[in-house]
C-alpha cells in the first residue's frame, strides 16, 4: 500500500487552505478522514488505488459537504402551487418583511401602545377579517393543523371517560387530500366520532337531519380538493346546511381547502368558493391554507364567528399549532396586496393571469436556436398547465411550452440532466420530449435556465 499522507499534513497543505477555511476545523478533519479511509478499503478490496490525486478528491468531497440540502429550484413543470416544490413562491415584498423581521426583535407578543403583552393574532387578523367578511381569525401551522384544531375544539370530549362528541360528514366529502390526510383518520386523531351521511354520490338535507342525535356537536363540509364527482350527484347548499345547524344549535365548519379570496373565473378556471361566500352563506368557521391560492407562506387560516374562535383560541392544542413571526411577516404582507388589490405582485396570482406565455416561449426557443444553432431542436407547442395543490380538479390553463428533443438524449435523460443541475431546473415529459412552461419560471429566472441549457449543450458537444 503506497503511503498515505497524515490529517496533519493535509490539514497544513497551503493548496487545501481555503478549502480548510471554509469548511471548519470539524468538518475539515471529517472530510479527510473519510477520504483517506476510502483509499484504504479501496486498497484492501484490491482497487490497486485510484490515480486521482488526494487534493483533488478532497476538494469534491469538501463541496458535497458544503452544499445545501434546501435548495432553490427553477420549476418549468407548469404546476403552479407544486406541493412538492413548496406551493406557493412569495411575494417580493413578503420576502423582504420576512428578511427583515428574521434578523432581530419584533413586537409578535407585544403592544407598543400600551407596553404591555399583547397577542400575536392581531397582526393578521384585521386584514383576514376585512377581506372575508369574518368576525375573527386564527393562524396556524397549515390547513392539515386547522381542521384538527376546529374538529378537537367543538367535537372531542372534554374529560376523560366522555363521550366523543358527533361530527356529520357527508360520504361524498371521506376524501384524502394527498401526504395521508385523510378526513375520517383526522376526525379520529381530533377525538371525534365520525358519522357518515348519506351515500357517496348524493346527499341531502333530510339526510343530515336524520343523523342529528343528542351527541352531534359539528357539520362539516369538506371541499374534495383534489378529486371529482360528475353525474347523478347532488349535496345540499351551504346556505340550507347552515339553517339546519341554527335550527338544532349545531355549528357548521366548512375545509375549504384552497383560501381563495379573489374570483379566478376570468382566468378560464371554474369558480372557486370564496371564503367569503361561505361565510355570508352563514358557516360558523372557515377553514384554508396560506400558500395554495392564497399565495402567502404555508399557514392555516381560520375565519368565522367570534364565539367559535374564541373557543378555537382556548385550546390549548392552538399553542402546538401556531406558527412563528416569519409567517405572520408573509401572511400580513401578502393579505395587504389583496387589500390594496395588488393581485398582480403575487406570484401564483400573477401565473394564472400570465397573458404573455406565447411570446416568452417564443423568446426562449429563439435564444436557444441563435446559442446553440440547432442542438436542442426547439420547438414552441400549445400545452397545459395547471393550478396544482388540489385546487380546481380536472381543469387547466391553456399555455405555451418550449418543447426540447435533443438527439442526443431520451426525454428521460434530460429530465434527470436538468433535475441535477444547478440551479436544478424540474421539467416535465410529454409526449417523448421535455416540456418547460414558462408560466412557471418567474422572468427573473429566465437567464439561469437558459444558462443551464448552454452549459449542457456545451458539455454534450464535447466542449469544455
Ligand atoms: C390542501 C387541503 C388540506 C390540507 O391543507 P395543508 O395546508 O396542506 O395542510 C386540507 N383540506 C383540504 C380540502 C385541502 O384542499
Amino acid at each position: 500500500m503506497p503511503a498515505l499522507p497524515s490529517v496533519d499534513e493535509l490539514l497544513r497543505a497551503p493548496e487545501l487552505a481555503a478549502l480548510w477555511e471554509a469548511l471548519g476545523p470539524a468538518w475539515a478533519r471529517a472530510v479527510i478522514r473519510e477520504a483517506l479511509e476510502a483509499r484504504r478499503r479501496d486498497w484492501r478490496q484490491g482497487g490497486g488505488g485510484t490515480a486521482e490525486p488526494i487534493a483533488a478528491e478532497l476538494r469534491a468531497r469538501g463541496a458535497a459537504r458544503l452544499a445545501w440540502s434546501l435548495r432553490p429550484v427553477i420549476n418549468a413543470t407548469g404546476t403552479i402551487l407544486h406541493t412538492n416544490l413548496g406551493r406557493a413562491p412569495l411575494s417580493a415584498e413578503a420576502a423582504a418583511r420576512v428578511a427583515e423581521l428574521a434578523v432581530g426583535y419584533s413586537n409578535l407578543e407585544f403592544d407598543l401602545a400600551t407596553g404591555r403583552r399583547g397577542r400575536r393574532d392581531v397582526h393578521a387578523e384585521a386584514l383576514a377579517c376585512e377581506l372575508t367578511g369574518a368576525e375573527r381569525t386564527l393562524v396556524v401551522n397549515n390547513n392539515a393543523a386547522a381542521v384538527l384544531l376546529v374538529v378537537n375544539t367543538l367535537a372531542a370530549a372534554e374529560t376523560p371517560g366522555e363521550a366523543p362528541g358527533e361530527v356529520l360528514v357527508s360520504r361524498g366529502e371521506l376524501v384524502e387530500i394527498g401526504g395521508s390526510f385523510r378526513i375520517p383518520e383526522v376526525l379520529a386523531r381530533g377525538g371525534a366520532r365520525l358519522v357518515e351521511v348519506g351515500a357517496t354520490n348524493r346527499t341531502r338535507i333530510g339526510d343530515y337531519r336524520r343523523a342529528i342525535t343528542p351527541a352531534t356537536r359539528l357539520i362539516l363540509r369538506v371541499h374534495r380538493s383534489n378529486f371529482e364527482m360528475r353525474g347523478f350527484i347532488e349535496q345540499p347548499a351551504l346556505a340550507e346546511l347552515c339553517a339546519l345547524g341554527a335550527e338544532t344549535g349545531i355549528p357548521v365548519a366548512e375545509d375549504l381547502g384552497s383560501g381563495c379570496l379573489l374570483d379566478l373565473s376570468s382566468a378560464g378556471l371554474p369558480r372557486e368558493p370564496l371564503v367569503g361566500e361561505s361565510l355570508a352563506a352563514g358557516v360558523a368557521v372557515v377553514t384554508y391554507s396560506g400558500d395554495k391560492l392564497l399565495g402567502g407562506p404555508q399557514a392555516g387560516l381560520l375565519s368565522g364567528r367570534r364565539e367559535i374562535l374564541g373557543r378555537l383560541r382556548a385550546n390549548p392544542l392552538f399553542r402546538a399549532l401556531r406558527v412563528d413571526r416569519l409567517t405572520y411577516a408573509a401572511l400580513e404582507a401578502t393579505l395587504r396586496a389583496y387589500a390594496r388589490q395588488r393581485y398582480a405582485e403575487i406570484p401564483a396570482l400573477r401565473m394564472i393571469f400570465a397573458g404573455d406565455l406565447e411570446t416568452r416561449a417564443r423568446r426562449w426557443a429563439a435564444a436557444l436556436d441563435a446559442a446553440q444553432d440547432g442542438f436542442w431542436r426547439a420547438e414552441v407547442v400549445a400545452a397545459e398547465s395547471v393550478v396544482g395543490g388540489g385546487s380546481t380538479p380536472g381543469q387547466s390553463l391553456a399555455t405555451f411550452a418550449v418543447a426540447l428533443a435533443p438527439e442526443e438524449w431520451t426525454a428521460d435523460q434530460l429530465e434527470a440532466r436538468l433535475r441535477a443541475a444547478t440551479p436544478p431546473v424540474i421539467a416535465r415529459i410529454h409526449a417523448g420530449r421535455v416540456l418547460l412552461d414558462p408560466r412557471t419560471v418567474a422572468e427573473e429566472q429566465e437567464p439561469a435556465l437558459l444558462a443551464v441549457l448552454a452549459e449542457l449543450a456545451h458539455a454534450a458537444s464535447g466542449g469544455h
